[in-house]
């Protein structure tokens, strides 16, 4: 059975001074679609808005409009003071030269984005595309409450799906509750899109002691592949997006995704003994959406400052930590940090930024770094 695969692109390979690899890109669009997939998801702020520009020269000039289909994104936190939702729909159109999008979805959705978007009427606005053909499905993507999205859904019942943030870590998280959501809108009867199947990549890359697990109970299985399989498996799920960016991760995601198996009840087995191992290793829960990156005055990589110190968590002090921070720190380092919880205020997983970041220069201070 084959199940719907949506590339990211919001983690594209990039070159040396840290812009998109044009061709690579390429080679990994090409090779999705002969595979049989044609969604491709983008924003306006991914990859430093250079995103909507990759979709446009790497898969729309490249490809017949009818082959692939474009989710793009109404980001209201990147609506300049002085543009309106129509320009910024219509500026999103002429970027990405998509004539329309196949979906277009209000963007992460959580209690201030709902409060912006109710004042704005923005749920309206995208109903309105939809009326003039310019849009093909209306949806959100949500980082709230199961019971904001109880409400959200209930007020806006024409909305086609939803976009939740769901895996196997997360599913009974008190936090992010993403069994609950999920079951939210299962009773509203949308269609689910599953974004960060992979946990930003976390899933990927396992602690041994956790990857030995799963390998024990599938060795030929890659260890991402498992987080794919929960996410694909779950009743109602329409798509699974992932930020796929190596060919490798691309052959793996595509073979699994096209002749698609749901955990067997030993490989479930093998995954809650995972999970009972992974509850014991305190990690920052960040999901590497970089919501936060330009939120904060000094522009610090908030994100790769808590891959860091997840790392060192995991790991302890090896060498790629010491070569990422030198590279994470030639303008600042997390000590610069100066508490004002800018970026705590966008963080779609409410994390403790400030905190986090003292943690880490302190265990830089620590080992030596
Ligand atoms: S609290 Fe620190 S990391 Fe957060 S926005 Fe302020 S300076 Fe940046
Ligand atoms: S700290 Fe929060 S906003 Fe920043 S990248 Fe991580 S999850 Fe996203």
């Amino acid at each position: 059975m084959k199940k719907e695969l949506a590339l990211g692109m919001m983690r594209l390979p990039v070159d040396g001074s840290g812009k998109i690899d044009y061709n690579e890109t390429n080679r990994l669009v090409d090779f999705f679609l002969e595979q049989g997939f044609r969604r491709f998801d983008t924003a306006e702020l991914y990859h430093d808005a250079q995103s909507e520009a990759a979709v446009r020269d790497c898969v729309v000039k490249r490809h017949k409009r009818d082959s692939i289909e474009i989710a793009d994104k109404l980001t209201s936190w990147r609506i300049p003071e002085e543009m309106t939702a129509e320009e910024f729909f219509q500026r999103q159109l002429q970027v990405t030269q998509a004539e329309y999008f196949d979906r277009y979805l209000l963007h992460s959705v959580e209690d201030k984005i709902y409060e912006v978007a109710e004042e704005k009427r923005y749920f309206d606005f995208i109903f309105r595309k939809k009326a003039e053909g310019l849009v093909r499905e209306a949806g959100f993507s949500f980082h709230g409450t199961p019971e904001l999205l109880d409400k959200v859904l209930t007020q806006y019942p024409e909305v086609d799906f939803v976009q939740l943030q769901i895996n196997y870590i997360d599913w009974d998280s008190p936090s992010i509750r993403s069994r609950q959501c999920y079951e939210i809108a299962r009773k509203h009867g949308k269609k689910i899109l599953i974004m960060e199947p992979v946990k930003g990549g976390m899933l990927a890359n396992l602690p041994a002691e956790g990857a030995e697990i799963l390998k024990a109970a599938a060795p030929e299985r890659s260890i991402a592949s498992w987080a794919i399989r929960f996410a694909a498996g779950l009743e109602g799920v329409d798509t699974v997006l992932s930020g796929i960016n190596t060919m490798e991760q691309m052959i793996d995601n595509t073979a699994l995704m096209k002749d698609f198996q749901p955990l067997s009840d030993d490989e479930l087995k093998a995954l809650g003994k995972l999970r009972a191992y992974m509850t014991r290793i305190p990690l920052v829960e960040c999901t590497g959406c970089k919501y936060c990156v330009p939120a904060c005055p000094l522009e610090l990589p908030i994100p790769g400052f808590i891959s860091v110190l997840n790392n060192a968590q995991l790991f302890g002090k090896v060498k790629g930590i010491a070569h990422t921070y030198r590279w994470l720190t030639e303008k600042h380092t997390p000590a610069d940090c100066v508490k004002c919880e800018c970026c705590t205020a966008v963080c779609p997983q409410h994390l403790d930024i400030p905190g986090h970041l003292e943690r880490l220069a302190n265990w830089v201070k620590r080992n030596d770094l």
